[in-house]
């Protein structure tokens, strides 16, 4: 039952290589798997059993010594790569000095600076403030509590295909009943969804159309007048990786604003780079009044925040937002770090490039595979919606066995979308480009089998 610890060397100056030197899951990662099936809840899932000793730029090294292309990044973490320099000098620091005081208590200059940079970097040159949490789900939940003093209204207006987290009010946001539902209720109320736009699903509608259709429905069965905020995701992730067609956010958002709601973009998954502008609502022009953060945000330590209109940050009265780990120093010198790594390395213009070559060989791919329904995406966010040839039936299973063909050939693939029938890519912003091409052609390779 022994595993070595052999200290190793993540971050850039591993082999930007893919290396199978055993089968995979290998040995050593089947002997933690058997400890962790004894220790661990079975709720606790893990995509693809391999146990990681050391990541970095595009790969991840495994115990067994393989090194896998990393199209996941944590699920859209790592953007500026595990173990980043910049991000571990400053946690490096940060760690040595001190380790958490509880912001509450006896605050600190990095959690100012971390808020500091979400307004300058956040869409709208308004005033904004904004306040640090722990995860992405936490996030969500202080945005609503932030809306629902603002306004003094209590409804919350989601879409379908949502996903907001897993906490009781989250998991009431988000759509998909299994896994993230299923028996977890009761949960909250006031909670109302709408359709969203979906290109691929709803028949060609314009982004005004499948607006209208969504503010018809909160017209008719909800009341502008009792909602208190409007949330989405300007590209939806867990959902299938959905990008509205163009004018649904925007109207969306303008619908809000006539009504003294609160529009919240969810940017968890879509912001930092990750869609090749800072936040996903830039390419449309929309300016939220509310953006959540998490996931790109700090290199992998857990850090979230909201960031918005100063005047509505500002309604809440003192001490009603806060946490004891919110915005701990050494996840904002992280931040820092990857702030300051996106900026200096314009991971913005990387995240538009990888695009182009995603897109590129996916297309590519859909023409030989007519499984391949949709390429799509934005950014270094990009998926293919697999489907019976020819129709819009989602196909779960060839999209699960397209996803464990590259996990046995050493590429770490997701899969997602409320059907289950959606692969996405998410490679880090670092990756070299010879890495996500060698990984479409193992995709090809396993699709081809
Ligand atoms: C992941 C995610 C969340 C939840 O974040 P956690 O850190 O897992 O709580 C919320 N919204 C979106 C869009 C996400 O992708």
């Amino acid at each position: 039952m022994s595993v070595t610890h052999e200290p190793r060397t993540g971050g850039p100056t591993l082999p930007q290589e893919r290396r199978l030197v055993t089968e995979i899951p290998g040995p050593r990662s089947r002997e933690l798997q058997q400890r962790r099936t004894a220790a661990v809840a079975a709720g606790v899932g893990s995509v693809l059993p391999v146990y990681v000793t050391a990541a970095g730029g595009g790969v991840v090294v495994d115990a067994d010594g393989n090194s896998l292309i990393d199209l996941a990044s944590g699920i859209a973490v790592t953007s500026v790569g595990n173990a980043a320099p910049e991000v571990v000098a400053r946690v490096t620091e940060q760690v040595a000095a001190f380790t958490h005081t509880c912001f509450m208590v006896a605050p600190y200059e990095g959690y100012v600076e971390v808020c500091e940079q979400l307004i300058e970097l956040t869409p709208g040159d308004h005033a904004k403030k904004a306040a640090l949490f722990n995860s992405g789900a936490e996030a969500v939940e202080n945005a609503v509590k932030v809306a629902r003093v603002h306004t003094g209204r209590d409804a919350v207006v989601v879409v379908d295909h949502a996903y907001h987290g897993r906490t009781n009010l989250t998991m009431a946001m988000t759509a998909k009943n299994m896994p993230y539902k299923q028996g977890f209720g009761p949960f909250a109320g006031e909670v109302y969804r709408v359709p969203v736009s979906y290109p691929f699903r709803d028949g060609g509608l314009t982004g005004a159309e499948a607006a209208a259709r969504a503010i018809d429905l909160v017209d008719k069965q909800v009341g502008a007048t009792n909602v208190a905020c409007i949330v989405v995701e300007p590209v939806l992730g867990e959902g299938g990786f959905i990008v509205p067609a163009p004018g649904y956010l925007p109207a969306l958002a303008e619908y809000a604003a006539a009504n003294g709601i609160v529009f919240v973009a969810d940017e968890i998954q879509s912001g930092m780079c990750r869609t090749g502008a800072w936040f996903a609502s830039e390419h449309e022009g929309v300016v939220p009044d509310l953006v959540t953060v998490a996931k790109g945000l700090a290199g992998g330590l857990p850090l979230a925040g909201v960031v918005g209109r100063a005047e509505m940050m500002d309604s809440v009265h003192p001490g009603g937002l806060g946490g004891t780990y919110g915005g701990n120093p050494v996840a904002c010198a992280a931040a820092l770090g990857a702030i300051a790594t996106m900026r200096d390395l314009d991971l913005a213009a990387r995240a538009r490039e990888v695009e182009t070559l995603l897109f590129g060989r996916l297309r590519e791919l859909a023409a030989a595979f007519p499984a391949i329904g949709e390429v799509r995406g934005r950014g270094a966010m990009v998926a293919i919606e697999i489907v019976e040839p020819g129709t819009t039936v989602p196909d779960p299973a060839m999209a699960a066995r397209l996803s464990a063909g590259c996990h046995q050939a050493g590429v770490l693939t997701l899969t997602c979308g409320t059907y289950g029938n959606v692969l996405r890519f998410l490679p880090p912003l670092v990756a070299p480009d010879h890495l996500l091409h060698e990984a479409m052609d193992v995709l090809a390779e396993v699709a081809s089998i």
